[in-house]
């Protein structure tokens, strides 16, 4: 559930009017609920409370929605930060998240961000290759220091989502195969600077069926049992984020936290390891919107198009991943027609939706995609010279600009000219 209704014929977020914030801040403009960003936390933390030895860390998934006004709320719940860059370390720091609670994922972490991560002395390292092991082991033992680590294990495993947000496939890129993993355990726990401490895996992105996550802890589970017969101290295990949120009120509903937190219950039994859970889109993604302006209706072949002033530059998982986004109008007018909804940017992929029956919109209407909170400005660009998109967050009757609009002499003055480009 969301705080995005209707009240008066008007839009809001919370108790701001969506009309009132686009005249204060213009369009495009995302915007968050803080109400429901703590919901969702809340119903996520609740349905794994109790699981695994210990209360389990929830460690948010940084790069669903980095903005550290988001990184900083969810800190005060007792979120973690599930990390893929120093960039997004140094985020989730800024925004208070305690070291021990940060786990460092991604296949090409480098030298440097290894050393800023053990300097800054985060929870656990999810490493993707012996080769990352070998060189993490390096830094550690040079800087004198332990780094905790765990194998994100690949399980082979198809995750019936997206192709491109599905990762624990063999084929994929992520993770050590999971019939070389008692392997490569036994090599990595040779190696000085490094502290075995876990298992990790992560199927995918919008799940919208457990079992393939059960297939997966399931295979995890056996790992766990394994490593620990030849001598491992495994203590965590990481599950990972994925489930999925509803994007379109047609289809059905993914499945809910609760049947979520209930499966790991069960395969999980007996694992006697702390959980680490990395949840993104479900915290985030139903809790922000993407508010843009109809610049004008141009008649098409059959369907009108509704030109917006968001682009696939400000919004790009339709673009990238084919992704269904819910749109209404802020002010509707009581009745509906089909229209494709396509952006300003000169690509024919600036299209949001194709023969989509909406609220019928005119020139200077407002437009709501639903379902945007997460991976959505952090995707952004600045292609076709379209400065970022600002990002406000809600909190009741009160707003704040929680990233301000870029300007375009900001973007532009980025740009060094050479003095042999205009002798
Ligand atoms: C992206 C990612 C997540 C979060 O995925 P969601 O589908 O947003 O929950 C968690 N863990 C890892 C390693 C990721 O890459």
């Amino acid at each position: 559930m969301d705080h995005f209704t209707l009240r008066d014929g008007v839009l809001h977020a919370e108790d701001v009017s969506l009309v009132r914030l686009a005249e204060a801040v213009g369009t495009p403009a995302y915007v968050y609920s803080t109400a429901t960003i703590r919901r969702h936390a809340r119903v996520f933390a609740d349905a794994v409370a109790g699981l695994g030895r210990g209360a389990p860390l929830i460690a948010f998934a940084v790069k669903a929605n980095p903005n550290v006004a988001v990184l900083s709320l969810l800190a005060g719940l007792g979120y973690g930060a599930d990390v893929v860059s120093g960039g997004e370390l140094r985020r989730a720091r800024r925004a208070g998240i305690a070291p021990e609670k940060i786990v460092f994922s991604g296949v090409g972490k480098t030298e440097a961000e290894m050393a800023f991560a053990l300097e800054e002395g985060i929870g656990q390292f999810n490493l993707e290759s012996e080769e990352e092991a070998a060189l993490l082991s390096q830094v550690a033992s040079r800087m004198g220091r332990t780094a905790p680590v765990a194998f994100r294990v690949n399980p082979d495993v198809d995750a019936g989502t997206h192709a491109k947000i599905s990762t624990g496939r063999s084929e994929n890129k992520f993770g050590i195969p999971y019939d070389s993993a008692p392997a490569a355990y036994a090599r990595v726990a040779a190696l000085p600077g490094l502290a075995v401490r876990g298992v990790a895996v992560h199927i995918g992105s919008q799940l919208t069926d457990l079992a393939p996550l059960e297939r997966a802890f399931a295979k995890i589970g056996a790992l766990v049992a394994a490593l620990r017969a030849d001598g491992h101290a495994i203590a965590y295990a990481d599950l990972g984020g994925g489930l999925g949120v509803p994007y379109d009120p047609d289809r059905p509903a993914p499945p809910s936290p609760a049947a979520y937190g209930a499966m790991v219950a069960r395969v999980t039994q007996g694992w006697d390891v702390q959980l680490l859970f990395e949840p993104g889109r479900l915290i985030v993604g139903n809790a922000g919107i993407l508010l843009t302006r109809v610049i004008r209706v141009k008649p098409g072949a059959s369907t009108p198009f509704v030109i917006v002033d968001a682009g696939m530059n400000d919004l790009m998982r339709p673009a990238l991943y084919d992704a269904w986004h819910a749109m209404r109008a802020v002010t509707p007018r009581g009745d509906l027609f089909s229209a494709n909804i396509v952006g300003p940017v000169c690509e024919t992929g600036d299209t949001f939706a194709t023969e989509r029956r909406m609220d019928r919109v005119e020139g200077g209407d407002l437009v709501a995609f639903l379902t945007a909170g997460a991976y959505g400005a952090t995707m952004a660009s600045t292609y076709n010279s379209r400065p970022l998109t600002p990002e406000i967050l809600v909190n009741g009757p009160e707003w704040a600009t929680i990233r301000a609009r870029q300007t375009i002499e900001a973007l532009i003055d980025a740009d060094i000219m050479p003095q042999w480009t205009h002798p």
